[in-house]
């Protein structure tokens, strides 16, 4: 049964920043997140437990996590790319950790070094791990990257998506996150796809992750609302941008999502004029990036009351 709330997750935090090269310090990184959570969003992704070395914008992981959980009303999370980064993300009690293998397999290997098989097989050792340390508070999403299209293979076949979203609940998933992480999708194929992984997941929560780099980021959102998914992740003024694309713009933008959503009824609980403050300040954080965004272009009309 689908409803009209509709849960946001900011993911500028980890998916944003990571392609940043101006360090944002520990404590601007939390007031970030304070202040969405003042702006009425209850779900961010705070940070990565990527070794330092390969993201030095994310040393100070375990410092934003614990910061981070001190946000009343917040349930943070954190991205983990192996057993090793989900053991440090246990440590600080988050509520929620995120896993994510690669569909193409050429990708996989060369995102992580490892095959989509050993992947899954890391992500069933990270369940166990969690179980076996009584850490069972803390919920484990799987993503599936790559899930529409892939820069290195090219096309993905629908069916191994399926095939590894099946896998991942039966390792023990409690989410399941399908990202079109390089800008490939079109709604059509979001809708077909979409509505053939809800036909797996049962009661476990399903999220859409888009970029924008092509320009269909908000389409493939509204396809997907279209057959049931009630769940996102988005960046505060679009923050990012795709490794493989360079100057494509990145995930698909915090504010014109609640816009699109609010503006037909749709609930996310989000106040997007504070939002936009946020924005304001980011900007000024962070002169060198680009950030993009409609909303923030053109304001709101006047027929919106959001
Ligand atoms: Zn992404």
């Amino acid at each position: 049964m689908t409803t009209d709330q509709i849960h946001i997750r900011e993911v500028g935090l980890r998916d944003g920043l990571q392609m940043v090269s101006t360090f944002l310090s520990t404590e601007q990184k939390l007031e970030w997140c304070r202040r969405m959570r003042a702006a009425g969003c209850t779900e961010i992704e705070v940070t990565s437990f990527v070794p330092a070395h390969i993201v030095a914008q994310f040393a100070d992981a375990a410092d934003v996590a614990r910061g981070a959980l001190a946000i009343e009303g917040l349930k943070a999370s954190a991205l983990v790319p192996n057993l090793k980064g989900a053991q440090r993300a246990f440590e600080t009690g988050l509520q929620q950790v995120h896993y994510v293998l690669s569909a193409s397999n050429e990708h996989n290997l060369k995102n992580v070094r490892r095959s989509t098989a050993e992947s899954v097989e890391d992500f069933r050792r990270i369940v166990k791990f969690r179980d076996e340390s009584g850490q069972r508070s803390t919920a484990l999403s799987a993503g599936v990257a790559t899930a529409f299209g892939c820069t290195v293979a090219g096309r993905v076949d629908e069916s191994a998506v399926l095939d590894l979203v099946s896998q991942l609940l039966e390792c023990g998933a409690d989410e399941i996150a399908i990202a079109d992480t390089v800008g490939y999708a079109n709604p059509a194929q979001v809708r077909r796809l979409m509505r053939n992984v809800l036909s797996l997941t049962g009661d476990k929560p399903v999220i859409c992750h888009f970029h924008d780099t092509r320009g269909l980021g908000l389409a493939n959102v509204t396809a997907a609302l279209d057959v049931g998914i009630r769940r996102f992740d988005s960046s505060l003024g679009g923050l990012g941008g795709c490794p493989f694309a360079p100057n494509a713009t990145g995930n698909i933008n915090t504010e014109d999502t609640v816009f699109l959503m609010e503006s037909q009824g749709l609930k996310t609980g989000i106040d997007i004029d504070a939002l936009l403050d946020i924005r304001k300040t980011l900007t000024e954080w962070l002169p060198n990036e680009p950030f993009t965004g409609a909303i923030a272009r053109a304001g709101l009309p006047k027929t919106c009351a959001v």
